[in-house]
C-alpha cells in the first residue's frame, strides 16, 4: 500500500487539538480503504486523504445492516515509538464478526497492515501522553447497490483512526442504570458480533441512563432479566473480598455478550497480580447484596474506548446502591496503572500484546 502525501490538518492545529478533551469527534490525515467482490476477493487497497464517501441510496449496508467494526488503539510511547495493542485479536474478533453477518472474512495479516498502514502514515496524530492514545476503527459495510433481501456481495473494508484524548488520567467512577424493560441481546442473537444494529438498539436506554442521571446502562440477559451481562460498549468486572486476599469475577461469554479483548486481557493479568479470577454469572441482587454486606468491594468497566473505569453507583427504577466508598478501588487502580504501563511500554510486555509501528512522523 503506498501513501498519498496528503496532510490536511497542519502541524500546530494537529498539536493543539490533541491537547484538548475529547473522543470520536476529530479525524486524522487519511484512511484505508479495500474493496470485495464475490468474483475476485479482495482487491485494491489504499491509504488516501481522509474523503467523504458517495453512496447509491440503495447501498445494502443502509438498509439491512450488513456493517461491523472495531475498535482497537496505538499508544505512543517514551521512546518515540507507537505500538499497537493486540492488533491480531482484533482481526480475529473482526472474522467472528463477519462470519455471523454472513460477511466475507479478511485475512489476519491484511487487517493488521492495513491498521499499520494507517498507523505509520498518520503517526502524529498518536497523542504523546499517557492514557490518551489513537483509536482505530477498522470496518466493514455491504457497499452493493440494490434491494434484494440477501447477503450483498461487494463490500468495503475500511479504517479510520481518531485521536482519544480523556479529560484526566484518572476516570471519575460511572453511574451504571439497570433496566430491566429492555434487552441488549438475546441467545442465539448478534450480542457477541460487534455489528452497527447492536448499538443502534441500545440507545434508547442510553437515553433513559441519562435522564436519570447514569453515565451507562447495566445489561441484563433476555430470559430472566437477572444476570448481569455487560454495561454499554464495556465489560464488567467485580472484585469479591476473601480471607485470602481480593478475587476478581466476570459474567462468563454466554454468547449474548461481547468477549472484549480488554476483559480477556484483564483475565491473564490479574492471575500474573496474583489474584485468582473466575468467570461466573452473578444476578442483580446478588450484586447489590453483595455491595452492601462487602462481599463486593469494587467493579469497574472495561473496553478499549474508555479503558479500565470504576463502577461508583448502580441505580434502576426500585434500587440505587454504591459500589464501595463510590470511587475507585485499590484493585481497579492497580489494574488500570498496569495496563497503561504496558501500553505505553513502562512495563514488560510479558504477554506478547504490543506491535511497534515504524511511523512516517513529519515532525521527526
Ligand atoms: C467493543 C465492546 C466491548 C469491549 O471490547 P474490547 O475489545 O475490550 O474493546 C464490550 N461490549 C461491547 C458491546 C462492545 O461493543
Amino acid at each position: 500500500m503506498n501513501a498519498l502525501a496528503a496532510q490536511l490538518v497542519p502541524n500546530s492545529k494537529r498539536e493543539e487539538l490533541l491537547a484538548t478533551p475529547g473522543f470520536g469527534d476529530i479525524f486524522t490525515d487519511h484512511m484505508v480503504t479495500m474493496r470485495w467482490t464475490a468474483d475476485v476477493g479482495w482487491h485494491d487497497p489504499q491509504v488516501g486523504p481522509l474523503a467523504a464517501m458517495p453512496m447509491h441510496p440503495a447501498t445494502m449496508a443502509l438498509h439491512y445492516g450488513q456493517t461491523i467494526f472495531e475498535g482497537m488503539k496505538a499508544f505512543w510511547r517514551p521512546n518515540g515509538q507507537r505500538a499497537l495493542f493486540r492488533a491480531k485479536d482484533h482481526a480475529r474478533r473482526f472474522n467472528n464478526s463477519a462470519r455471523r453477518m454472513a460477511m466475507p472474512t479478511l485475512p489476519a495479516e491484511d487487517f493488521v497492515a492495513a491498521v499499520e498502514a494507517l498507523v505509520r502514515v498518520d503517526g502524529a496524530w498518536v497523542p504523546p501522553t499517557r492514557g490518551h492514545s489513537l483509536y482505530l476503527r477498522p470496518f466493514m459495510i455491504a457497499s452493493q447497490t440494490g434491494l434484494g433481501l440477501r447477503p450483498a456481495e461487494e463490500y468495503l473494508f475500511s479504517v479510520i483512526g481518531t485521536p482519544s484524548r480523556p479529560a484526566s488520567l484518572e476516570p471519575k467512577a460511572m453511574r451504571l442504570w439497570a433496566a430491566p424493560e429492555y434487552i441488549r441481546a438475546a441467545p442465539g442473537g448478534t450480542g457477541a458480533a460487534k455489528c452497527g444494529g447492536n448499538y443502534g438498539g441500545s440507545f434508547i436506554v442510553q437515553r433513559e441512563a441519562a435522564a436519570n442521571n447514569c453515565d451507562e446502562v447495566v445489561w441484563l440477559d433476555a430470559r430472566e432479566r437477572r444476570y448481569v451481562e455487560e454495561a454499554g460498549g464495556c465489560n464488567l468486572f467485580f472484585v469479591e473480598s476473601t480471607s485470602d486476599g481480593p478475587r476478581l469475577r466476570t459474567p462468563p461469554l454466554s454468547g449474548t455478550l461481547l468477549a472484549g479483548i480488554t476483559r480477556n486481557s484483564i483475565l491473564r493479568l490479574a492471575q500474573s497480580l496474583g489474584y485468582p479470577v473466575s468467570e461466573k454469572p452473578i444476578t442483580l441482587d446478588e450484586w447489590e447484596q453483595s455491595c452492601r454486606d462487602g462481599r463486593i468491594t469494587e467493579t469497574f468497566a472495561c473496553g478499549t474506548a474508555r479503558s479500565i473505569v470504576p463502577v461508583g453507583h448502580v441505580v434502576s427504577a426500585h434500587q440505587d446502591w454504591p459500589v464501595g466508598d463510590g470511587t475507585a478501588g485499590p484493585v481497579t487502580s492497580q489494574l488500570h496503572q498496569t495496563m497503561l504501563d504496558i501500553h505505553h511500554g513502562q512495563a514488560v510486555d510479558d504477554f506478547g500484546w504490543m506491535r511497534l509501528i515504524r511511523t512516517e512522523d513529519p515532525t521527526e
